[in-house]
């Protein structure tokens, strides 16, 4: 199949970009390259001359009806995936005319671009932060999505825009509910790199590793057993390979439709815990410091991801969060080296 990759260039498109090329795909990358990056790229075509395969690259943006249309003229393309957007929360509740115009003008205008080309299969890249501040966790896809911020209420406008376009367009997708996105490709090569890095396990590598002042724990007095916040994190590329399970269900489906799936290991662990895990895995210390609350955070997101096993038939290949926090200290502390 030939499949356009919106954010092919960023962290988790880029393990997507190679995924589709180790299962055989082609992937057409479309990029404004903002916080995207060329050495991603080309590490993450690097299997495709073996397989035959031609990744297309096109620059351009989704915020730019022309630059879509200039996409799908010149590339017949069977699937969308929808990585380009913002996603941090708190810059969401501080800016969120960037976030709303981003996210919603941003999916339209692929959307429109897509059936006008026919492509009838779509896979959105959506956010726990739909769900706010659960009454109950594990979280199930039935929960009541109540979002807080927002990027998660943005996020949660384009998959009810999903839910209509299967009846008026014929559209059949998937929205994938990341929960925390984590780690680096084990081989190395592909890994995260944002400026300014928000995240929590980079940015405990980083504190470890003295490219940053000592870790901020933003927020203490949360409901939870230890004070701080309680995540799921998820290896990056389970992420990727839940995307390519759900182009296989989009393929499978007769019928236009919509369905949301959680993609999390199902285990909640609070900063200070990710903190101990880091420790065990490198055998140094964090350096920290305790701050304010970061807006938009609620205090324990975990996924129930067995509508995703089961329907999809994933099975995350590094559910661990010592081993995902591994992956990542190998890609950090290697890029800490001078070359
Ligand atoms: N966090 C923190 N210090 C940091 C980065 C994150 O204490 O430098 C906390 C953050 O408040 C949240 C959790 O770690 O409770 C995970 O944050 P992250 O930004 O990694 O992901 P999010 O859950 O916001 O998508």
């Amino acid at each position: 199949m030939r499949v356009v990759v919106c954010g092919g260039a960023g962290y988790i498109g880029s393990h997507m970009v190679r995924k589709l090329i180790e299962a055989g795909h082609t992937p057409v990358i479309f990029d404004n390259m903002s916080t995207g990056h060329q050495w991603a790229l080309a590490e993450a075509f690097k299997g495709a001359e073996a397989k035959n395969i031609q990744p297309v690259v096109v620059s351009g943006d989704v915020l730019n009806m022309a630059d879509l249309e200039n996409l799908f003229e010149k590339n017949q393309a069977d699937a969308v995936m929808h990585f380009s957007a913002r996603s941090l929360v708190s810059e969401s509740v501080q800016k969120p005319d960037l976030y709303y115009h981003g996210i919603l003008v941003g999916s339209l205008n692929l959307l429109a671009a897509a059936n006008r080309a026919r492509v009838d299969k779509f896979i959105f890249s959506s956010t726990a932060a739909v769900y706010g501040t659960p009454d109950q966790t594990p979280i199930e896809e039935n929960c009541p999505a109540r979002p807080i911020t927002p990027y998660g209420h943005a996020t949660r406008m384009v998959e009810m825009i999903l839910e209509d376009y299967a009846q008026a367009q014929g559209l059949k997708s998937v929205a994938l509910r990341y929960f925390n996105a984590a780690g680096a490709d084990p081989d190395g090569g592909l890994g995260e790199d944002h400026t300014p890095e928000t995240h929590l396990i980079p940015n405990v590598l980083k504190a470890i590793l003295g490219q940053t002042p000592p870790l901020e724990i933003f927020g203490n007095d949360y409901p939870t057993p230890d004070g701080t916040c309680i995540r799921d994190y998820v290896y990056v590329g389970d992420v990727a390979q839940a995307h390519l399970l759900a182009l296989n269900y989009l393929n499978s489906q007769p019928e236009p439709g919509f369905s949301a799936f959680n993609i999390g290991s199902g285990k909640g662990f609070s900063v200070l815990e990710v903190m101990a895990a880091a420790e065990r895995v490198t055998g140094q210390w964090v350096p920290y410091a305790f701050a304010h609350r970061r807006q938009g955070d609620p205090p324990v997101l975990v996924a129930s991801a067995e509508k995703a096993k089961k329907t999809l038939g994933w099975n995350p290949e590094i559910p661990s969060l010592d081993e995902i926090i591994r992956t990542a200290w190998r890609w950090f502390s290697r890029r800490a080296q001078p070359s």
